[in-house]
């Protein structure tokens, strides 16, 4: 009999892409995603542990649906990813009904794990070696790399996919608690990657992201080659039917420029650069162990923009860290007013067991000073981001469409809701030629609205720029067909993201199994954090 599974996915894009290749392998072993918890043989949380919010809500969760295991025993409930890996038999001492904990590394054994409990095999715990576990081969070895065939059923967007450069982080920043949770930094094979590539596009992907936690450090070397991830983009440029290339995340240092001659020189590579300064100081970048100081960020920077004026740069950002002053939150607010982020998310600083930060300087800026450095820095940003998008007024972007605009799909949802049987229901309101408000991406990254039929989504389609707020821009197709929209409705149509989207990066509760697909991530609708500036 068919198995069903809920799937709940919390933090970065390696979650969605771990959950979306969870769910594609027990699709092959005959799973089915569930509508809800109540009709899952399976529920999954794949959990994030950069901030404490995260974990907290996935304790939450797991008091929430003890309930239910109350009511239906046979129900697995398993916690999977970097919080599983952290927390290891704490899961099971905070919540007992918890039966499989699986660390990122150990993603590929689910299938086995799942059978043998119910099989009645009983809980099982498999995680990774901790960093100070053994030789760096032997951890590196822990974590395996979960890259098995993809299902294009499982995005929500299948034109659209994220591909793996690297697993792991070897930066060992003082407040991040990734290098611990992912392990040692690993590159996949070139070839690998590009073959996974070349299947996906040939199942009708058209925009690859690649990801890694500093996808720039990729190398890779094999028989005295070394492959870069300014190499990468070439091989991955050549590929026929593939149109739009974008990477994230960068490390500063990192920023070569040979990449910055590939990003300026490929055709198909996004001119979207996010490149995480993370603070303004460099008494702070100090203490947060970062590397660099400003000089040299802004020295990568003023390389970055001379070679490509247009490019759309953003940045993360932590407020609050360990002995941050007054003086020193001014540098912060001084880089976001200057350097022209298109956008920036911020982070109030969150003390992670396990780093060093956590082990040797205390957490001691106040929360309400925490908050109030955040609600400033986000203020800041939403006006560069503002003055950054006016500038796109008048001008003609191409715009991969990606699907309906939120309000679009909420005003459905409603109608649908008031009267199963009225129009918005009806087979000719999902046609393929149904006008809808529709949202895609520039190649900058910035989202566009516009009024267009659902069939273009998935295409590349040119948009006339007429309007633009902090979050969004606001045209029309520029068919030639259309008369010019006014002014109210393009308001209106900016008005669809007037909260800072949340475009798949981090915090949020991004995927809940629903209707047999993973909904959509990065969008301008995703659950918004308290941190998230522009678009
Ligand atoms: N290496 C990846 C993921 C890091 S986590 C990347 O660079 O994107 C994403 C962001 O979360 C970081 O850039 C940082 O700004 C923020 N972050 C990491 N640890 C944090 C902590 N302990 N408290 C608050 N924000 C944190």
């Amino acid at each position: 009999m068919t198995k069903r599974l809920w799937i709940e996915t919390v933090g970065c894009q390696m979650n969605v892409l771990d959950s979306e290749l969870v769910v594609a392998a027990l699709r092959r072993q005959g799973w089915e995603l569930a509508q809800t918890t109540a009709e899952a043989d399976a529920v999954f949380y794949n959990t994030c542990s950069v901030r404490q919010h995260a974990e907290d809500k996935i304790y939450s969760a797991l008091g929430r649906i003890r309930l239910e295991k109350q009511q239906r025993p046979g129900l697995v409930i398993g916690v999977l990813g970097c919080m599983a890996q952290k927390d290891q038999e704490l899961v099971r001492k905070r919540a007992p009904w918890v039966d499989l904990v699986v660390g990122p590394g150990q993603l590929h054994r689910v299938p086995g794990l799942v059978d043998d409990v119910l099989a009645g095999g009983g809980p099982r715990l498999e995680v990774s070696l901790d960093r100070t576990g053994g030789s760096r081969a032997a951890i590196a070895q822990s974590f395996e790399s979960y890259d098995p065939d993809r299902d294009p059923e499982m995005r929500p967007t299948p034109f659209q996919a994220f591909i793996r450069t690297q697993t792991g982080c070897d930066k060992f920043c003082a407040f991040c608690v990734v290098p611990h949770v992912r392990g040692p930094e690993q590159a996949r094979a070139p070839a690998t990657i590009v073959a996974e590539a070349r299947k996906l596009v040939a199942e009708g992907c058209r925009e690859i992201t690649l990801i890694g936690q500093t996808v720039n450090s990729y190398r890779w070397t094999d028989g005295g080659k070394t492959t870069r991830l300014a190499d990468l983009l070439v091989l991955l440029d050549a590929i026929d039917g593939l149109d739009r290339i974008k990477f994230v995340t960068n490390y500063p240092r990192d920023m070569t420029d040979e990449l910055i001659a590939a990003v300026r020189d490929l055709p198909k590579v996004s001119h979207y650069l996010h490149v995480p300064a993370q603070h303004g100081s460099d008494a702070v970048l100090t203490r947060m162990k970062r590397g660099y100081s400003i000089g040299d960020y802004m020295e990568m920077l003023g390389r970055l923009r001379e070679a490509i004026p247009h490019a759309a740069v953003t940045s993360d950002f932590i407020v609050g860290f360990c002995g941050e002053t007054d003086a020193e939150f001014q540098t912060t607010l001084d880089l976001v007013r200057t350097a022209d982020f298109k956008n920036s998310f911020i982070f109030k600083y969150s003390p992670r067991p396990g780093t060093k930060a956590f082990d040797r300087q205390p957490d001691d800026v106040p929360e309400v000073v925490k908050k109030e450095r955040n609600q400033a820095l986000l203020e800041a940003q939403a006006a560069v981001s503002l003055a950054g998008n006016l500038r796109f007024i008048g001008t003609r972007q191409q715009v991969l469409v990606e699907g309906r605009s939120v309000r679009d799909e909420r005003r459905q949802a409603k109608s649908a809701d008031d009267s199963p049987n009225a129009p918005a229901t009806s087979p000719e309101a999902t046609s393929p030629e149904t006008m809808a408000q529709l949202t895609g991406r520039t190649m900058c990254d910035r989202i566009v609205v516009f009024d267009a039929p659902l069939r273009l989504i998935g295409r590349l389609v040119d948009v006339d720029v007429q309007a633009a707020g902090a979050w969004s821009l606001a045209g029309d197709v520029a068919d030639g067909l259309a008369e010019a929209t006014p002014l109210d409705s393009l308001l209106e149509r900016l008005a669809v993201a007037t909260t800072p989207p949340s475009p798949a990066l981090y915090d949020i509760d991004l995927t809940k199994s629903s209707g047999g697909r993973l909904p959509q991530s990065g969008k301008s609708d995703t659950a918004q954090t308290d941190t998230t500036a522009g678009a």
